[in-house]
């Protein structure tokens, strides 16, 4: 059988310095887990603009779209603020994103145990923690028509609509219990169905995929306004959170913050599945560029390090080889090794991108 295959995509900025790190993590597994990938590389962003005068050239979205997953760094820069929108190099993530139609965007807040002080929440509040947001990526109210600034009277007023179809949210809530199946086996919906027809219709589907197709699957119903309380009050009762896609952006934020810096946070971002029974995926860590840091060697890769994680689990279906890969990035930091931004106020020495990730590998 062919190797699976990795397109790597590592963008601007600390997005190849992360990246590179991932990679030894990868040469890891080929070489002690007999897990080969046949990894291709191609540009993404402001390099790909630099190179060829798009954030993202067709052949490299054939790529994307022929791969079983995508790996992306980072993209953007202060050098590519005063390009035209058509070729900003965000956009070259949005067209990943749209044309692959990756719809289930996977959120992960995990507390790894050696940093359950570093929160700023109580430690027994957060210790322990592993929960998953999945938010709606692709319509809602970010995308439904009408929308725009029109004029009504005298006055002008600002439109966006909230708009979901049925089959919109079917696919997201299969997301939801398939991943619950892999993981805790409990769902929690979250919408306001007490005052939003969409939330109606939301909760309405997901209670009928439920019943009918994923029945051994714990399912309850949330407001999201409670649901963002009971986030910060308890966040442990949960384990996957399905929410459209603004609920699940302030969601999502704010659940990852339990756990602390952005270096940390990995995402998976997943669509419909393939011909070989994969879905379509992309991984990437949570933060940007970071232009301030970029080329310092202070950049933290466990973010972009556990997004290979997630890809493990989610698109080659190695659960327990990700662990692995998690439980060393738990030892490293149980060890007492940081990167910079993850020192607390104690202080002390910390280490760089590449001592991080070589210790991970070694781990
Ligand atoms: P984007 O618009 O692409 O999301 P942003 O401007 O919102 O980017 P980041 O590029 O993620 O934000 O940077 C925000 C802050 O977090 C910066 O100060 C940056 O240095 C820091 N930061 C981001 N990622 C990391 C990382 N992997 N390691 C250390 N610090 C990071
Ligand atoms: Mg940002």
């Amino acid at each position: 059988m062919a190797n699976p295959s990795l397109l790597i995509l590592a963008g601007d900025g600390i997005g190849p310095e992360v990246m590179d790190e991932v990679k030894k993590v990868i040469g890891w597994f080929g070489a002690k887990r007999d897990m080969a990938f046949d990894v291709s590389e191609d540009l993404v962003g402001g390099c790909a603009y630099d190179a060829h005068g798009t954030p993202l050239t067709d052949a490299t979205m054939e790529k994307a779209q022929s791969v079983d997953a995508v790996l992306l760094g980072a993209v953007g820069g202060p050098k590519y603020d005063d390009l035209d929108f058509s070729v900003k190099p965000e956009r070259g993530l949005l067209r990943l994103r749209k044309e692959m139609d990756l719809f289930a965007n996977l959120r992960p807040a995990q507390c790894f145990d050696a940093l359950a002080d570093f929160s700023s929440l109580k430690k027994d509040i957060v210790a322990g923690l592993d929960i998953m947001i999945i938010r709606e990526l692709t319509s809602g109210v970010y995308f439904g028509e009408p929308r725009g600034i029109f004029t009504e009277g005298n006055e002008r007023v600002g439109i966006n609509t909230q708009r979901y179809t049925e089959s919109e949210i079917a696919r997201v809530a299969r997301s939801a219990f398939e991943l619950a199946r892999k993981r805790g086996n409990k769902v929690c919906s979250m919408e306001k169905a007490n005052v939003m027809e969409s939330g109606v219709l939301w909760r309405e589907v997901v209670t009928k995929i439920h019943a009918e197709e994923y029945a051994d699957v714990e399912l309850s119903h949330m407001y999201a306004d409670n649901g963002a309380m009971q986030l910060v009050r308890n966040p442990k009762q949960f384990d996957v959170i399905v929410t459209d896609n603004l609920f699940g952006d302030l969601l999502s934020d704010a659940a990852a913050m339990l756990t602390g810096s952005l270096g940390m946070l990995p995402s998976a971002s997943l669509g419909l599945p393939m011909a070989n029974g994969r879905p379509k995926a992309l991984y990437e860590p949570v933060h940007g560029s970071a232009p301030d840091i970029a080329g310092t060697g202070k950049a933290n890769p466990i973010a972009c390090i556990l997004s290979f994680a997630m890809a493990l689990r989610y698109s080659f279906d190695k659960g327990d080889e990700a662990t692995r890969l998690e439980e060393a990035v738990n030892k490293v930091l149980a060890d007492g090794l940081r990167t910079a931004d993850l020192m607390g106020p104690e202080g002390g020495t910390p280490i760089s991108t590449t001592e991080m990730g070589d210790a991970i590998v070694a781990a």
